[in-house]
């Protein structure tokens, strides 16, 4: 497919803005990418004519093909649809917080359960009670207790012969009293959706409202996970999606489905069968992986690189005319954030590689927030010309920046050996012509 996409990138020339017949080649290919990836029909449908829409005469970056603009949008919407702010695990006020592990059978609730249990200690400092609230399957309990020990996380059962409602209403009860601030109720599964199980799920989170019900859902249902989300949804209200098994090979097309259908966060993803592997989703590298452009994606950021460099010429020009001030600095220093280390940036200029001492600029992105406040206490007349920032005035800047002297000096010199090693830089690449950055 990467092959085809990419030869299809290729063919699709012009300039300017994306035209719908771009839109339409590349969506061809993208609709099989998303197939492939086993999202869902529906949600495959409804995502490409969105997105077709959003990008039928968006402006071209410089630096792409439309083809590649297209995947860009693409991928952008991608993660967007499956991000969006959101806290990991909302606790109550008043402990204890209580998450309810749903989904079918086999999905991995009862390893997730153990494994939130242990990242809620290890990362959250929490106290965890795990709760076995499946009674159908005498080895659901023995499972959990197993995970337990093997945590020393305790496991609060009362065998298979009291109903789930009334072991989740003990167990509450129980972390009350004994001061566990997290309560991890661990419930049953079916193969499939049935009345039954939803009605039993509804009843246990009557008795207290949970402050998460989790949806575990496995990585490798494909078109179903659609309507597992949905049931599950609709039944008995889901806050959140636990993805599991996503160390295989899948790509994982579910997460979009059900993110798409249930408009629930993906909260965590399993990557393995050890209690340790349980992380925090990231919209941005799942989007890539259901794309399973990697190539494809990997080639467009570099692109994008160079619309950065285009910045960094602009920066040339300055320093050529002895125009670098302060504000520029800080200008810098803002795209730091964004684009990495200003060693980057600088590496991006022609004759950098050649320069030595470059050590001497790196700068620590926590530093930045001083930098900035240092030179936000200078006067526009000290930014322009710094030379004239005499000890009583560095004195002010300290002062009015919360900062030390000794920090004003330092920042002083920095901007001095940026200037000095441009102006080495500059000479450097004087009359060789100028060359053309190519990334
Ligand atoms: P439950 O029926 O929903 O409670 O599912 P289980 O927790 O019993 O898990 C079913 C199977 O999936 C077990 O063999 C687990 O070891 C396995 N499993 C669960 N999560 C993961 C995961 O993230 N990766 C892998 N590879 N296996 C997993
Ligand atoms: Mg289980």
């Amino acid at each position: 497919l990467s092959e085809r996409l990419q030869s299809t990138i290729q063919k699709i020339k012009g300039k300017g803005k994306v035209t719908e017949a771009d839109v339409k080649q590349m969506m061809r290919e993208v609709r099989l990418a998303l197939i492939e990836a086993d999202v869902n029909l529906k949600v495959v449908k409804d995502f490409v004519k969105r997105v077709s829409e959003r990008a039928v005469g968006a402006e071209v970056m410089k630096s792409l093909t439309p083809g590649q603009q297209v995947i860009k949008i693409v991928k952008d919407e991608l993660t967007e649809l499956m991000g969006g702010e959101h806290s990991q695990i909302k606790f109550n006020p008043k402990p204890p917080t209580v998450i309810m592990m749903v989904g079918l059978q086999g999905a991995g609730k009862t390893t997730t359960s153990g494994k939130l249990a242990n990242l809620l200690r290890k990362k959250y400092n929490r106290k965890p009670l795990l709760v076995a609230a499946d009674v159908y399957r005498p080895a659901a309990i023995k499972q959990l207790e197993t995970l337990g020990k093997q945590l020393a996380i305790p496991v609060f059962s009362l065998g298979t012969d009291v109903s789930p409602v009334k072991i989740a209403e003990e167990a509450i009860e129980h972390a009350k009293k004994e001061h566990y601030d997290v309560v991890i109720i661990d419930t049953a599964g079916r193969l499939h959706i049935d009345e039954e199980l939803m009605d039993e799920l509804k009843n246990i989170r009557a008795i207290k409202e949970p402050d998460e019900v989790f949806l575990v859902v496995d990585a490798m249902t494909g078109q179903d996970a659609v309507n597992v989300a949905q049931s599950f949804n609709e039944a008995i209200g889901i806050t959140g999606v636990i993805l599991t098994k996503l160390d295989g090979d899948t790509r994982g097309g579910a997460a979009l489905s059900i993110r798409a259908v249930t408009e629930k966060p993906i909260k965590f993803v399993g990557m393995g069968e050890k209690m340790d592997a349980l992380e925090p989703f990231h919209p941005e590298r799942m989007a890539s992986r259901i794309l399973g452009m990697g190539d494809v994606l990997s080639l467009i950021e570099k692109a994008q690189a160079t619309v950065d460099a285009e910045k960094a010429k602009e920066l040339e020009e300055k320093f050529k005319t002895q125009n670098f001030t302060f504000d520029d600095f800080v200008d810098q220093l803002k795209a730091v954030r964004k684009m990495g280390p200003l060693e980057d940036i600088l590496k991006m200029l022609p004759g950098f590689n050649k320069i030595k001492g470059l050590n001497n600029i790196q700068i620590d992105e926590k530093q930045i927030d001083r930098l900035e406040a240092i030179v936000y206490s200078m006067t526009p007349e000290e930014r322009a010309h710094p030379e004239i920032i005499n000890a009583s005035r560095k004195k002010r800047i300290a002062k009015g920046s919360g900062t030390s002297i000794q920090d004003v000096n330092r920042l002083l010199k920095q901007f001095e050996d940026m200037k000095k090693m441009m102006k080495q830089m500059m000479s450097m690449t004087q009359g060789k012509g100028k060359k053309k950055m190519k990334i």
